[in-house]
């Protein structure tokens, strides 16, 4: 086989960051700066990130997770609560339900896009009273951007609010009911979104995160939570100012900041990610096509316009095999996801195995293979020559 002839010079993950000089002569500058936090970097990276998604504003933090957190914060999740999610997901979706004591409720994913099941979701609120839910937390999984004209419709008929997990797919729409592109985390539909800067993400800080709304209530509580709970804002105080110093810590915040070094990183990031969008998607083309006919691998909603291509997700009969096989010629493919039910603290709830059987079969044989802007053609060709090697002896 000629294409095999070819050997990767270093060990091919399944997503990893892109940093160039570029990059480095910011963070380099940032160093320098007199702000290493809480400086203009911080305000910078949020205004120009609102306007790559489209939203009107933006809030920094120190990563998705917290981003979650904050946002479950200010939408008053209660003790009790219960918000619906995906079980095809990274825990943290769910977890940031628990940090406030809310109850989370999972419906199962319609198989032939890995997204949440709106379908499902209606089934779910219409067997219970209204209010028996309070949100509504989708993940635009893999890339490929939740229908949120569809969920708001549901969610409005039933009081939800929207948190839009928008992790995977920053450059990423749906297309809605008048032809228009929406672009995940713009804030038309979804009261908060959430975006990660983890470096397996489309852009990275090192850890960060950034939440996006059109809601300017939601934007300065969620200003105020990020610092303690502290506001000094002259217009926001409940007493009186006692002078220059005077702050007031006005509810239990934290500390969620991001610093101005990654927000530089951030910067200079952002000015090439719709460079990097491009070449996901150009990868996620060739994988399409080298894939389109080859018996044993199945891939997921191939060439769905707007999708971000976080993951490329291939299924196999023999996932443990391919795995394992993969490892052997260096190229390291992962899992997304273990569904979240089936963690053990969340057995430990009372979730069980077959709770949601189209998650837990899509586990069963699903694998993230490498995609990342800086793999290159040869590198890709590679990947798709182990895997039809495997697949086809699989079948021998
Ligand atoms: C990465 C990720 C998160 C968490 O982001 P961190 O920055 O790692 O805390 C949450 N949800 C999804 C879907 C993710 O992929």
């Amino acid at each position: 086989m000629s294409e095999t002839a070819f050997q990767p010079t270093r060990p091919l993950p399944y997503g990893r960051q892109n940093i160039t000089d570029a990059d480095v002569a910011a963070v380099t500058a940032a160093l320098q700066a007199d702000f290493l936090t809480q400086g203009p970097a911080v305000a910078a990276f949020e205004k120009q990130f609102a306007a790559y998604v489209g939203a009107r504003y933006a809030v920094a933090v120190s990563n998705g997770t917290a981003a979650l957190h904050l946002c479950a914060l200010a939408l008053d999740v209660q003790p009790g609560q219960r918000v619906i999610t995906t079980p095809l997901t990274f825990a943290a979706s769910a977890n940031c339900v628990r940090y406030c004591g809310g109850e989370v409720q999972f419906a199962d994913i319609d198989p032939a896009t890995g997204l949440i099941d709106l379908a499902k979701v209606r089934t779910l609120l219409e067997a219970h009273p209204k209010g028996h839910f309070a949100g509504l937390i989708p993940v635009d999984f893999a890339g490929l951007a939740v229908d949120l004209e569809a969920a708001r419709q549901l969610a409005d008929e039933f009081g939800l609010w929207i948190i839009e997990d928008s992790c995977h797919s920053p450059g990423g729409f749906f297309i809605d009911s008048n032809g228009q592109e929406q672009q995940c985390g713009n804030g038309r539909f979804a009261d908060l979104a959430i975006f990660s800067f983890h470096p397996v993400k489309h852009i990275a800080t090192g850890e960060g995160g950034m939440i996006t709304t059109n809601d300017e209530q939601l934007f300065q509580r969620l200003l105020r939570l990020r610092t303690h709970g502290i506001t000094r804002d002259p217009a926001d105080l409940i007493r009186e100012s006692e002078g220059g110093w005077y702050m007031e810590m006005q509810e239990l915040g934290y500390n969620y900041r991001l610093a101005d070094l990654n927000c530089a990183l951030g910067l200079s990031q952002l000015a090439r990610a719709d460079q990097g969008l491009a070449r996901r998607r150009a990868l996620a083309a060739r994988y399409d096509a080298a894939f389109a006919h080859a018996a044993g691998v199945q891939i997921l909603a191939p060439g769905r316009p707007g999708h971000a291509y976080h993951l490329y997700v291939i299924e196999v009969a023999d996932r443990k095999g391919l795995y394992d096989f993969l490892r052997t010629r260096q190229i390291f493919a992962q899992v997304h996801y273990i569904p979240v039910h089936r963690m053990p603290y969340y057995e430990g709830l009372g979730w069980r195995a077959g709770d949601f059987p189209l998650a837990e079969a899509y586990y069963e044989h699903c694998l993230s293979i490498p995609l990342f802007p800086t793999l290159t053609d040869e590198e890709q060709d590679y990947v798709v020559a182990c895997i039809q090697e495997f697949v086809v002896a699989d079948k021998q």
